[in-house]
């Protein structure tokens, strides 16, 4: 059983099928993980810091048999099953390029030995590629797809096998995880459920009015426990459904059910346009739009270190240094102000924001900046601009999230914190504006007129 984004005993339907493989011929199952050079390198610390305590949990469950291993999957799982004189390898099939290489790879490397490589399920309530128009082409449109998501449906979770005959194999040293200053939250199939289970009883029937709201902690959190697969989507979709005939408020449901599909909907287009993982899907303004040299690159430091002025961009971007995580809405919002006020390509920020995140994921990264940026599939105009203005008074209503994250701002009461530049005097040590939001906004729509013409 090679682990990979699926770091979870319960409803992991390659481990059930790999159970089932050993029972029936009396052996054992290998439970490996390998710790791939090119994914600790490009990693980002956050993220890897955290696999490091995910694997951890995992070995725990694994009764201290997890076998990790380091170096390139395409010697190392070879080796392995040689090893261990495995007839089989088992895994949850990847999607995304990488992935989708890496396995090809390992499984003509396992072909020289006669070993299949053996995909059962993916790390999505519907496999990325299943869903197609009825006319047999990928979905382009969210609202469609949603809907033939919903009429697919999906298996009930698979049961956790009960007793896994774990084979013991040595496994390598797992490097100490590089340092981060970023408070992360706890990791392994345990916390994710425990913290699933918390929502489902506190946040969920508040989840419509709350979600939006990044003062308020009014989301799940479970982003981080998709992206490394602590658990799976169809196990949340099986306890929504459980919630809403347990009296939760259908709409709420429905709204949560939504954002999964959203989920596979980025994992969809990605699976169909591996290209747009650095190509936007659409050109939506010309390429001399967008800006260049030390002016842009000094603009991007500013944006990256939360230092433009604009009190909710800035709270965003230090709350993704700070825990990195940042919530949907400023996600939103910061996106917005680097492509549009700071004319600068989303492949940076989508960069930016990779080396941070701790749930980044590259089909929902990259997938959400083209979505903010104009030139996704069924993305948002690129002629709505996020005001950081009027939106930080609208979901940060009393001013409280920008206040957590920004300290030179900590005294300034209620909204007002939203427009520091009113101020008199205007707060200590806390910059002026880096540009002019409406003249900002004017050059952007200009542009986006430019290349419509
Ligand atoms: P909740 O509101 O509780 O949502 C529940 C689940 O629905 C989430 O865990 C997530 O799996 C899914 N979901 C919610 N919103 C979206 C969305 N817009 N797109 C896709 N799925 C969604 N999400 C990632 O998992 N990894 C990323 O790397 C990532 N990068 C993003 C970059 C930008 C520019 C933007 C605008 C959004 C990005 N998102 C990403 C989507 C979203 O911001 C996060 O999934 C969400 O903030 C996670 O918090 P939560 O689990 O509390 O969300």
């Amino acid at each position: 059983m090679w682990f990979r984004r699926d770091l979870r005993l319960a409803d992991n339907p390659a481990l059930v099928a790999a159970v089932e493989a050993a029972r029936a011929d009396g052996s054992e199952v290998v439970g490996l993980y390998v710790l791939d050079d090119a994914l600790w390198r490009s990693g980002g610390a956050n993220r890897v810091a955290y696999l490091v305590e995910s694997l951890a949990a995992l070995d725990a469950a694994c009764d201290g048999r997890l076998v990790v291993r380091r170096g390139d999957p395409r010697s190392v799982v070879p080796a392995v099953v040689r090893a261990a004189g495995a007839s089989a390898v088992h895994v949850a099939a990847s999607h995304e390029p990488y992935g989708r290489r890496r396995d090809a790879a390992v499984e003509r490397a396992l072909a020289d030995d006669g070993v299949p490589l053996v995909r059962t399920g993916s790390p999505y309530a519907v496999a990325p590629g299943r869903l197609l128009t009825g006319s047999g082409a990928p979905f382009q449109v969210f609202t469609p797809f949603r809907g033939a998501w919903l009429t697919h449906g999906w298996r009930a979770p698979a049961p956790r096998p009960r007793e896994v005959p774990w084979a013991a194999l040595p496994s390598d040293e797992v490097p100490a995880a590089p340092p981060t200053t970023a408070r992360l939250p706890r990791a392994g199939e345990e916390a994710a459920r425990r913290r699933w289970h918390a929502f489902v009883r506190d946040g969920l029937a508040g989840y419509g009015e709350r979600r939006d709201r990044p003062d308020l902690a009014g989301t799940s959190a479970m982003s981080v426990h998709l992206r490394w697969g602590e658990v799976h989507p169809r196990t949340l979709l099986a306890d929504l459904a459980a919630a809403e005939a347990g009296g939760v408020p259908g709409d709420a449901v429905a709204t949560y059910r939504s954002e999964l599909a959203w989920r596979e909907f980025h994992a969809d287009v990605l699976h169909h346009r591996p290209d747009a993982r650095t190509e936007p899907l659409r050109t939506v303004v010309p390429d001399d739009a967008w800006a260049t040299g030390p002016a842009a690159d000094a603009a991007f430091d500013a944006w990256a270190a939360g230092r433009t002025g604009y009190p909710l961009v800035d709270a965003g971007m230090r709350q993704l240094l700070g825990v990195g995580w940042m919530h949907n809405r400023v996600r939103m919002v910061t996106a917005s102000f680097l492509v549009k006020d700071l004319h600068v390509p989303w492949q940076r920020g989508a960069a930016h924001f990779m080396a941070h995140l701790v749930d980044g994921d590259v089909s929902q990264n990259q997938l959400n900046w083209q979505w903010v940026a104009g030139s996704g599939h069924d993305a948002a105009p690129f002629f709505r601009v996020f005001n950081p203005v009027t939106q930080g008074a609208r979901f940060d209503p009393d001013g409280d999230y920008v206040r957590r994250w920004v300290p030179e701002l900590r005294d300034v009461e209620g909204a007002r914190v939203h427009q520091p530049w009113r101020l008199d005097p205007p707060p200590a040590g806390y910059p002026a504006p880096i540009v002019d939001h409406a003249h900002e906004r004017r050059v952007a729509l200009a542009d986006f007129e430019r290349a419509r013409r």
